[in-house]
């Protein structure tokens, strides 16, 4: 296989009211990270232009919310038979404003059709629940009812995905949107659009917008017309969001920073262990909110642990996605290199050692080795053991005690994916019970697929998307009782 770069369009305008729309406050250079080149441009909204967006969004509402789930679904089913049909185009289209390796964007968009299409299913489901009345010949009927206008503000780095886990439930239940998707890709965002409206979307349904992502979320959160905020993003910005959204009570429902831990106990499979956690470590660069970034691994497994994963750091071949061969990509911009080779040299200062990569790979881009610091201390004061790495980085630490080797990982202070690898049923059973993670894979990863709820706790974030509490998350629960007259 290989990524036909023609077919991409790497320009993205707003699109309002049904109409694609030049912004009126100028235009963002979109950046291959892949090679530092400027691909295209984002057009960016003016504030007139986004209170026309959530104009359009309440517009449009009413006919949206009044037709049945079925036909909602209808069009997201084919929106997601469209974005299959142009799979090509959208792979180089992520690959190039990403840094994606191709298996990493190919995947994408395998999983970003597969959740427009779930949604697409279970939109005609989405059901009331009947309750006894509490007289006799009464009833109660809880009825998912459509929020109305609401915000979607998603992260650069799984922008198919991530559009289509907030588009598909958002559509799904019935509301319409003004979708501020992230400047750093710009274009992806626009292709989902362009796929929705092509499969009949109708006018206002969904109107994207990109611009100051500061003065568009305060324009957002601080309009009445807005009933809720789904955000994907930092955990920076999702606490700065959560208290702009909190005067007028805006439901919000934020996923936001990770810092996965893997259990490495001492009857694990080492080979086993490595094989199917590095995709995860190092595919998207490690730029992913599941990421594992904190192996703890038992004293009698450490040395051969480290070895071996060091071994696998050091056979990436890292490269621009169109390149034969390669299997590591790029980070998103030079700012994330300067983090990495901040967070590697004070692991080093707190006792680490780098036993691979550690610094950026001069070439055009923005590249960071892969990397493996081991030996810090489990109470190491390093900033990568509390900071979200996002990026290529894994730390190694030894333990002795199983407690030990949790309260080192509930240490940092998200809550999102983690990883145990062992066969014993009593151990399995204490980490679920006192393992801080809403996410846990026991010998086996951790994916976000389209059909289960997922949601963070502490600096991850809360609430939930995916499955049908994705879809009720931009509902209200409408509590109908009724004595026949
Ligand atoms: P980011 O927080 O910088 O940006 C996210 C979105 O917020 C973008 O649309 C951006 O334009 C906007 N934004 C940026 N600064 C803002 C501000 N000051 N005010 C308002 N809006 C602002 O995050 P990112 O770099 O795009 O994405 C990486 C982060 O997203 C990581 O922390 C990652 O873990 C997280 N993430 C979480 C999940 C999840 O499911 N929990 C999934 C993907 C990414």
């Amino acid at each position: 296989m290989s990524v036909d770069v023609g077919a991409a369009r790497m320009s993205a305008d707003l699109y309002v009211g049904g109409a694609w729309i030049e912004g009126g406050a100028g235009r963002l250079d979109n950046v291959d990270p892949g090679n530092g080149r400027t691909v295209g441009a984002v057009s960016l909204a003016t504030a007139a232009q986004v209170d026309d967006a959530i104009t359009a969004a309440v517009d449009a509402f009413p006919a949206w919310s009044a037709l049945s789930g079925t036909a909602r679904g209808d069009i997201l089913r084919r929106a997601a038979a469209l974005l299959v049909d142009r799979t090509e185009e959208a792979v180089a289209t992520i690959l190039l404003e990403t840094g994606k390796t191709e298996a990493d964007a190919r995947g994408e968009i395998g999983r970003a059709a597969e959740t427009l299409r779930w949604n697409g299913e279970q939109a005609g489901r989405v059901q009331a629940t009947a309750f006894p009345g509490v007289v006799a010949g009464s009833r109660r009927t809880s009825v998912p009812t459509p929020l109305g206008a609401v915000a979607v503000i998603t992260a650069w780095n799984f922008p198919a995905v991530l559009a289509t886990r907030k588009l598909g439930a958002a559509l799904a239940a019935g509301c319409a949107v003004v979708f501020k998707a992230s400047e750093f890709a710009p274009a992806t965002a626009r292709l989902v659009v362009e796929l929705l409206a092509e499969a009949g979307l109708p006018a206002g349904v969904v109107n994207l917008v990109f611009g100051d992502p500061q003065a568009v979320s305060a324009q957002l959160t601080s309009s009445q017309r807005i009933k809720a905020l789904s955000f994907t993003g930092s955990t920076a910005v999702g606490k700065a969001l959560a208290a702009q959204a909190a005067p007028n009570l805006i439901r919000t429902v934020l996923e936001l920073g990770g810092h996965a831990p893997v259990l490495v106990m001492d009857d694990a499979d080492v080979d086993h262990v490595i094989a199917t956690t590095a995709g995860a470590k190092f595919g998207s660069a490690g730029q992913s909110c599941v990421a594992p970034s904190r192996y703890f691994v038992h004293e009698s497994r450490y040395q051969e642990f480290v070895d071996k994963l060091t071994a696998k750091a050091s056979s990436y071949v890292l490269g621009h996605g169109t390149e034969d061969g390669v299997t590591l990509g790029a980070v998103a911009h030079q700012g994330r290199v300067d983090a990495l080779v901040r967070l590697a040299q004070d692991a080093t200062e707190h006792g680490g050692t780098v036993t691979t990569g550690g610094h950026q790979v001069r070439r055009d881009g923005f590249y960071f080795a892969p990397t493996v610091v081991a030996g810090l201390p489990l109470d190491a004061d390093a900033a990568i053991l509390s900071e979200e790495p996002f990026g290529p980085i894994a730390t190694v630490s030894a333990f002795s005690t199983l407690d030990e080797a949790i309260d080192a990982a509930n240490a940092a202070p998200f809550a999102f994916a983690a990883y145990l690898f062992t066969d014993r049923l009593s151990v399995r059973d204490h980490v679920v019970r006192r393992l801080n993670a809403s996410n846990l894979g026991i010998n086996q990863l951790a994916p976000s697929l389209p059909d289960v709820p997922l949601g963070g706790l502490g600096n991850s974030g809360y609430g939930y998307e995916g499955g049908i509490e994705g879809i009720l998350a931009f509902t209200q629960l409408r509590l109908v009782s009724e004595t026949p007259g």
